[in-house]
């Protein structure tokens, strides 16, 4: 008698496993969260190698990748901003009117800022902001890179 309890008790063990692991495997691999790269590949100039530019990424990919990537430049000082694509408009005036490169430290969002910016003046097609820095380094540099948009009576 204590034998057959115990024996459906290891069967009911036995389903209630198998059924947390095919759960935990379908759901584990379904796109169900937002991908943590993504903000950070916003105005880049690749696809997000984490997503492959769908936004989400399944449970499985989070755990093995983890989350909120390291960013060697963030928090840290500007010191250079380089410009490319410029050729009706001046990269100057691009600094202007992107003008969130004062102040510290920069951020992805003062990254974004200045590509949402730049984009707002309406004389870019495309416009890439991409931040780098070594890990010996306390300060960083931007490079933009645009696609003038072409303009009438050329
Ligand atoms: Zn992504």
């Amino acid at each position: 008698m204590a034998d057959a309890v115990s024996s459906s008790h290891g069967t009911t063990f036995l389903i209630v496993a198998v059924v947390l692991l095919v759960t935990v495997g379908v759901v584990g691999f379904l796109p169900v969260l937002d991908c943590p790269l993504d903000p950070y590949i916003e105005y880049g100039s690749v696809p997000c190698p984490r997503c492959s530019a769908r936004g989400r990424v399944t449970l499985f990919n989070r755990w093995r990748e983890g989350g909120r990537p390291l960013l060697l430049w963030e928090g840290k000082k500007l010191d250079w901003i380089e410009g490319h694509g410029f050729q009706q408009t001046t990269f100057r005036l691009a600094l202007d009117h992107a003008n969130v490169f004062g102040g510290l430290p920069f951020t992805n969002d003062k990254r974004i800022a200045a590509a949402k910016a730049l984009l707002a003046t309406g004389y870019y097609e495309s416009v890439c902001v991409v931040a780098s820095s070594r890990i010996t380094s306390n300060t960083a540099g931007v490079t933009i890179t645009v696609v003038e948009r072409p303009r009438a009576g050329k």
